[in-house]
């Protein structure tokens, strides 16, 4: 007998409740559901990397959820988005657009049939008026096969819907900035471990625009790493070519001795002190103030102690000797906050 195989939908997944939802309502209506987490330098945990995650399966409250580095094509939109940005370095339009094309792409190495987020209308500014969802729905390619399901009662119906293998009644028609609904489906669906609203994306955030403006107004040929190390330490600017980033914290210096970024790496090595990253444009003057920013956040204490560093400068290792100010002026003026 020729039994017809059962519907699939990939499902967007962030690890925020709305995604978690579209996940268990996506399962109450009997289809196969596939997650689908796309990793960016930005959106994953602090410390980690994408190459820590990416290819692998990871399983989140029963779903399979396959995660997939896109941090190449999200740099390109990053740095010229169509639509602008935000408030702050957020290209929420081209990221959306970005995240469904990517979907698309998978439907059929996945074998399945159409797209659903957790993309509620009028919860956001930028990207969840209906005119423009309809819009990204567009751009992305997935016109009629992108179901929004919290929300898809308040827009057209979809081609799952109007071909029966998703009834709309099993859908809901939430809308807005409140999460009150969403917490009664929570409960609904007894899922209880979920983040906080707040939190969010890294883009929004205001001293995330300084550091990312800071980057495109000294540099041309931008890199995925360049962007990834904002993410770390305290950052110093000396002149368009010359920059440092120095280790605020052990889980800052462990991730940032990961980051292939800068042509110096220096660590202190007779006291406590943090990890660092330099661009150097080859003036010796910077590399000295750059050595007395960092001896300010070691345990150096000053004369007539000496705080000894290990640079390493391309294939070369040096290893040199300080004795004078930590300089806190000198970093206070050069820090990008
Ligand atoms: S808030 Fe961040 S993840 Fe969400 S659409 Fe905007 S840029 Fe993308």
């Amino acid at each position: 007998m020729n039994k017809e195989r059962n519907k699939k939908v990939l499902v967007l997944t962030s690890g925020g409740l709305d995604s978690i939802l579209t996940l268990n309502i996506m399962k109450k209506t009997g289809l196969d559901v596939v997650g689908i987490h796309f990793l960016t330098w930005f959106n994953i945990p602090k410390h980690m990397l994408p190459e820590d995650l990416s290819g692998e399966w990871t399983s989140f409250d029963g779903f399979r959820i396959f995660n997939l580095d896109i941090s190449k094509e999200y740099t390109a939109i990053m740095l010229s988005p169509l639509y602008g940005y935000g408030s702050a370095a957020n290209p929420c339009i081209d990221c959306k657009i970005l995240f469904l094309k990517k979907a698309k792409e998978l439907l059929d190495s996945f074998g399945a049939d159409f797209v659903a987020t957790g993309e509620v209308v009028g919860q956001r500014p930028m990207t969840s008026r209906s005119t423009i969802m309809k819009m990204i729905e567009k751009k992305s390619g997935l016109k009629g096969y992108l179901l929004r399901p919290l929300s898809a009662r308040l827009l057209e119906p979809t081609v799952p819907e109007e071909l029966g293998w998703v009834k709309r009644e099993d859908l809901y028609g939430i809308s807005g900035r409140g999460r009150k609904q969403q917490m009664e489906l929570a409960s609904l669906f007894a899922v209880s471990d979920y983040p906080p609203p707040a939190g969010g994306c890294l883009l929004t955030e205001k001293n995330f625009r300084t550091r990312f403006m800071d980057l495109v107004s000294h540099s041309s040929n931008i890199t995925i790493n360049d962007l990834t190390v904002l993410r770390y330490g305290r950052h110093f600017r000396f002149s368009s070519k010359c920059k440092l980033v120095v280790g605020r914290n052990q889980k800052d210096n462990d991730t940032l001795e990961r980051i292939k970024w800068g042509n110096i790496r220096i660590d202190v090595v007779n006291m406590p002190g943090p990890f660092s990253l330099m661009k150097w444009s080859e003036e010796i003057f910077h590399l000295r103030s750059a050595l007395r920013i960092i001896a300010r956040y070691s345990g150096y204490s000053g004369a007539p102690e000496k705080i000894v560093f290990r640079i390493e400068y391309g294939n070369k290792i040096k290893i040199i000797s300080y004795i004078g100010k930590p300089d806190k002026i000198l970093s206070d003026e050069k820090i990008i906050r």
